[in-house]
């Protein structure tokens, strides 16, 4: 039975008419199970295309929540999420269940780490990248290699996109075709700005390769880092279809941002802010708020905090991680944070 009887009994018929997927290919999605890795302007687009296509189990972390700046692009988030500060992946997962209530979407509010990885991405067919740092892509490349897992790099700024799938041992890795992390200033979302239609563009080519992985079409998966500039159409084609002999990913088997070293605590998460992760505690708010609120305002609702205080934001989530706006000076952030909610 691919469509259970009932009003939306017809609601892939038009998927199913389409010769590469046919009923048993949208039966395959319906048991299919993602990670989708990041909730911004790209995993927004992914998670929608892929809910609405019927893959069963979408599982959606990110370590975000919605402000007024993310609405232009971020397309499953509306006003009351921002005025909110709804964590990304709770929205996402309320959104998606009005959208379609035949697939489950997991909203999982957290920062991928070397400790959650095995967790959050271990029971996942596929996984796809829609973050926004080279950080947790390396983290991703290392778990999927070890673990056999394919992948789908994505990333989108201006009006710039770029896409890779990943097949370990396969095809080349992320390592195999970027060796290291871009150095020195890498322009971002916040930097360069970026068009809606470059996000929707690279979740488009990668929620298609996903689709074509998940009912078994891997005879038709693009073997190429694709990339496309959608302003100046500009468009390149790298062949990745063969892994690098000498890379230390799928050569030898070194998986350093797995291990975590090196990975510091405290980290810089772009447009004047840092992210505290170091420890979980889990924090009662109504008491937080009792014990900021002589300091600074205070607001809170069950999935997030904020506190004021002098020029600086902070966001606190329920396990004890922080996201802290108004400097990108780690010892500040973490003097705020030992001071107001503990060292
Ligand atoms: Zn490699």
């Amino acid at each position: 039975m691919t469509n259970a009887p009932g009003p939306f009994s017809d609601r892939y018929s038009r998927q199913e008419l389409f010769a590469g997927i046919g009923p048993q290919g949208q039966a395959k999605l319906r048991g299919s199970r993602v990670a989708v890795v990041g909730c911004g302007a790209t995993g927004s687009s992914l998670v929608t295309l892929l809910a609405r296509a019927g893959v069963g189990n979408i599982r959606v972390i990110d370590r975000d929540y919605v402000e007024p700046s993310n609405l232009q692009r971020q397309s499953l988030f509306d006003e009351h999420d921002a005025a909110e500060s709804m964590p990304k992946a709770l929205a996402a997962a309320k959104k998606i269940s009005a959208v379609n209530s035949d697939v489950h979407v997991d909203g999982v509010v957290a920062d991928l780490t070397p400790a959650n990885a095995n967790d959050l991405l271990g029971d996942a067919q596929l996984i796809l990248d829609a973050t926004d740092n080279f950080e947790t892509r390396y983290l991703i490349n290392d778990f999927a290699v070890q673990q056999n897992i394919p992948w789908i790099y994505m990333a989108a700024v201006s009006a710039y996109g770029l896409t890779m799938n990943i097949l370990p041992h396969e095809t080349a890795c992320l390592s195999c075709v970027f060796p290291a992390a871009p150095q020195g200033i890498v322009e971002t979302c916040d930097t360069a700005g970026i068009l809606n239609t470059a996000a929707n563009f690279v979740a488009s080519v990668g929620a298609t390769e996903a689709l074509k992985f998940l009912v078994g079409h891997t005879d038709k998966l693009r073997r190429s880092l694709l990339s496309f500039d959608l302003w100046s159409n500009d468009r390149s084609e790298i062949a990745t279809s063969k892994p690098r002999a000498d890379c230390p990913t799928c050569g030898a088997h070194q998986f350093p941002y797995l291990a975590g070293e090196g990975r510091p605590h405290i980290t810089l998460c772009g447009r004047n802010s840092v992210q505290i992760h170091e420890r979980h505690r889990p924090i009662s708010f109504p008491e937080m708020e009792g014990r900021l609120s002589p300091h600074g305002r205070v607001k809170h609702n069950d999935f997030v905090l904020k506190f004021w205080h002098d020029d600086y934001e902070m966001t606190l989530f329920p396990d004890g991680r922080a996201i802290i706006k108004g400097t990108t000076d780690t010892a500040v952030a973490r003097s705020l944070y030992a001071r107001y909610v503990g060292s």
